[in-house]
């Protein structure tokens, strides 16, 4: 008997998450410089890094001998200051992924369950499996959540709901009035883990104020991430804001140094830099919309999306995918999220989306 087949079997019938490909390791296969690939595969900002994060990060990486500050004070007085709430309903993450990971770990074990949409985001049914939880996946209105059904398929052992606002790999927005009224529906005992990691991108009349329905809503946790619109994916740096009581306890159940203190520093400092985050978005937009003209003109469908990416249908992409490799150019396969036939693709800067439209013309022709 080997020590692998010992492993519980909910952990080994997990499958593995599918990364987007390494600029590094796309160069190696094809022989290409690296400078020349162009990767819109994983929702990264296009601008980099801010420049005050960047500064942080350097001033701080002569201190990186210390062990960091486990409870990240600094950076919680910041997050606490800027929306208005307590440290102690904050919990700091290695990217949100970690926070999504300590959500599953301080509420799930064998013999409960987790709800969350088909076609959403795959650590969702990642961190529920490597719990020995079972999976509630409810079928999607559109290639987005259908908030009654997944309200309706709530169990006496139900302990998280999972929902992405934008919704990650579709791009798809439910409205604030709409995840009010699921919460107002959901058992004050459930979670209801909002994931919120392309916020930064919703347009003016998109934003809905989550963190005000903490008060009512005690068993709402708003995750949110750097990594994304901060521009801080490498670092690894995301938040989540809660009821002090489940904060408290997902405080005891990560790693006590989970997040490194270059990112704590850059995190510290990106949040003060709206103008980047503004840049961002504005960038984004302008990109969204030289992407969807293409794919307009090519005669493709797409599912409009309110993120840093968009999906689009290409038919065969296993065969697409294969030709934009070949060309330098980096997307995101998703036939493991069910969509065999679509690719989802990041927003770039104005050459970047250039390169793809002219790739995916060469590669549908
Ligand atoms: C990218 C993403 C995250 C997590 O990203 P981190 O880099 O770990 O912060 C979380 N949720 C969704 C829906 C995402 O797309």
């Amino acid at each position: 008997m080997s020590v692998a087949s010992r492993a519980p079997a909910y952990i080994r019938s997990i499958s593995p998450y599918q990364p987007g490909k390494p600029i590094s390791e796309l160069a190696r296969e094809m022989g290409l410089p690296e400078a020349s690939i162009v990767k819109l595969a994983s929702n990264e900002n296009p601008l980099g890094m801010g420049p005050r994060a960047r500064d942080a990060a350097q001033a701080a990486l002569s201190e990186a001998f210390r062990y960091p500050d486990g409870g990240a004070f600094a950076l919680k007085a910041a997050l606490a200051r800027k929306f208005g709430v307590k440290a102690d309903q904050l919990v700091i993450g290695n990217g949100s992924n970690d926070v999504l990971e300590i959500a599953a770990q301080t509420f799930l074990s064998p013999g409960t369950s987790a709800v969350f949409s088909r076609y959403s985001f795959a650590v969702y049914p990642l961190a529920t499996n490597a719990r020995g939880a079972r999976c509630i996946e409810v079928p999607a209105k559109g290639f987005g959540h259908d908030l009654d059904a997944m309200a309706a398929a709530i169990e006496a052992d139900t302990r998280i709901v999972f929902i992405a606002n934008p919704n990650n790999p579709t791009g798809t927005f439910l409205s604030g009035a709409e995840l009010e009224a699921f919460l107002a529906k959901v058992p004050e005992d459930v979670l209801v883990v909002l994931d919120e990691a392309y916020t930064e991108f919703l347009r003016p009349e998109q934003r809905y104020d989550s963190i005000a329905w903490l008060a009512r809503f005690p068993n709402l946790l708003v995750s949110r991430t750097l990594c994304k619109a901060y521009g801080l994916a490498g670092l690894r740096v995301g938040y989540a804001i809660a009821h002090p009581d489940v904060a408290d306890l997902m405080n005891r159940v990560r790693q006590p140094f989970n997040v490194s203190s270059v990112a704590l520093a850059a995190a510290e400092a990106a949040l003060t830099d709206d103008e980047f985050v503004a840049r961002s978005a504005d960038v984004n937009r302008r990109g969204m919309a030289q992407l969807t003209a293409a794919f307009a003109e090519l005669g493709l469908e797409w599912i409009p999306s309110s993120g840093n990416f968009v999906t689009v249908k290409v038919g065969d992409a296993v065969a697409v995918n294969r030709s934009l490799l070949e060309q330098g150019v980096i997307v995101r396969p998703i036939a493991g999220y069910g969509m065999p036939e679509w690719l989802r693709v990041s927003v770039g800067l104005p050459e970047e989306n250039a390169r793809f439209i002219e790739a995916l013309r060469q590669a549908l022709a």
